[in-house]
């Protein structure tokens, strides 16, 4: 069974297509600058056929899919003979809101619920809405699944997703804890139990997903219990470009020093704060350890480079506010068997993994150095000392494949 799986955002639409009987990729692809002008990079990923990397006029998402499906089903770049060997899509969508628990059959009335979910995700909802229908009109026919970042965390318990503001917000406005991630923080955590080897119950477990946007998600017998993403993927750690949490009036007094909107202040927490803000050099990890002299694949020091203190001060807060986190997550779980890293930044950053649990040795967690620095091929890797018990594990994450999965098993 093939399965064609979209992440649709407002400029852009990755896609993924799986044999399912293999789990194997056969074409990836990525519709960028749509709206702009357009651009398709379409990868078949066997039988020898060509890469395609151009320029597509890209007036909307619609124009987008009917790309993909032409590149799919092409003589010189196609993977499927015709568009009836794909049974079936899976489209990742952000927000779940109360209502979706689960992966879901897409119908009117889930479509209807959906895009109930604007109020808590306007800038996302609209673009995965606009995936949706375009493969809906392109694809008749063909079932559609909705597999959300926010479900993975609907086991979080009310102490852990309430805010504290006045109560009637959470009645009559839905404002608590989502979280994102979802489908990552479920696949590495699952993948960790797999490792441990000893079944779910029981099992304590910290998985950071630490890429452009970052979250970290307590994780026990196997169901979240807490995760570091709020009503909006805003809270918690510092991002690439994003605050997480800080003091709530430093927005009235933002607008207040710029002369602009709080929505316009809000932004500036989104787009130009995290590792961004405060660096002053880039929102890219490897940017910012060049820009700080630490070469970010080994840790090692690069000679004849000065030191770009902000660069290294950010680098710095970043590792401090994530042992935070873990050190928080450690009291309510009531100890740990294992602590995950995974993502961009959590799969082939070493330094900042080192950094990181070098605040964690009181709680008995220790990494070997040596074994620390390997380089990421996608398999787990155990990077525990021999002097601890607790796991420290980088496990790769793969939330196309677990969109792929829920959507087969929906079907089926
Ligand atoms: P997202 O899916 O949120 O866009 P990713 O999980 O792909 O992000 O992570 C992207 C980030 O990973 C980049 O911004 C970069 O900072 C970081 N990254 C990738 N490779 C490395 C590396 N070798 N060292 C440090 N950071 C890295």
């Amino acid at each position: 069974m093939k399965v064609l799986v979209i992440n649709a955002g407002s400029s852009s639409l990755k896609y993924q297509v799986f044999n399912m009987e293999t789990e194997e990729i056969i074409a990836v692809g990525l519709c960028d600058r749509i709206g702009i002008d357009g651009h398709l990079k379409h990868t078949p990923m066997s039988n020898g056929k060509e890469v395609f990397n151009e320029p597509v006029n890209l007036p909307s998402h619609a124009e987008a899919i009917s790309a993909v499906i032409e590149k799919l089903t092409s003589e010189e770049y196609g993977v499927v003979d015709s568009l009836d060997e794909i049974k079936a899509v899976g489209h990742r969508v952000v927000h779940g809101g109360k209502k979706f628990t689960e992966s879901i059959l897409i119908n009117d009335e889930v479509l209807k619920a959906i895009t109930e979910c604007t109020t808590l995700a306007p800038l996302h909802i609209p673009a995965n809405l606009m995936g949706i229908n375009a493969c809906i009109d392109a694809i008749p026919g063909v079932p559609q699944v909705a597999v959300f970042d926010t479900a993975f965390h609907s086991t979080i318990p009310q102490q852990a997703y309430i805010y504290p503001i006045p109560y009637k917000y959470y009645e009559a406005n839905d404002i608590r804890r989502y979280g994102f991630h979802g489908t990552s923080h479920r696949y590495i955590s699952e993948k960790t139990i797999e490792y441990l080897g000893k079944g779910a119950a029981g099992t304590r477990i910290v998985t950071c997903h630490l890429g452009n946007g970052a979250s970290l998600a307590a994780i026990k017998d196997g169901k979240s219990i807490d995760t570091s993403l709020g009503v909006t993927p805003l809270e918690g750690i510092p991002m690439g470009t994003r605050s997480g949490s800080i003091d709530p009036a430093i927005v009235e007094i933002i607008a207040n020093i710029e002369g602009i909107s709080t929505a316009d202040a809000v932004t500036i927490l989104n787009k130009e704060s995290g590792v961004l803000g405060i660096s002053g050099v880039s929102s890219d990890f490897r940017d910012i350890s060049t820009a700080a002299g630490i070469n970010s694949s080994d840790g090692s020091v690069i000679e004849g480079v000065t030191p770009n203190e902000r660069a290294k001060l950010a680098l710095e807060v970043y590792a401090y506010n994530v042992a935070k986190f873990i050190g928080s997550y450690f009291t309510i779980l009531g100890g740990l068997d294992a602590l995950v890293f995974t993502a961009g930044v959590g799969e082939n950053s070493p330094p900042m993994r080192a950094m990181i649990c070098n605040y964690l040795q009181c709680l008995g967690i220790e990494i070997d150095e040596n074994v620390n620095i390997f380089r990421n091929n996608g398999e787990i890797v155990d990077i525990t000392s021999p002097n601890t018990t607790i796991k420290v594990l980088v496990v790769p994450t793969n939330e196309e494949l677990v969109i792929a999965r829920d959507t087969v098993a929906i079907v089926q």
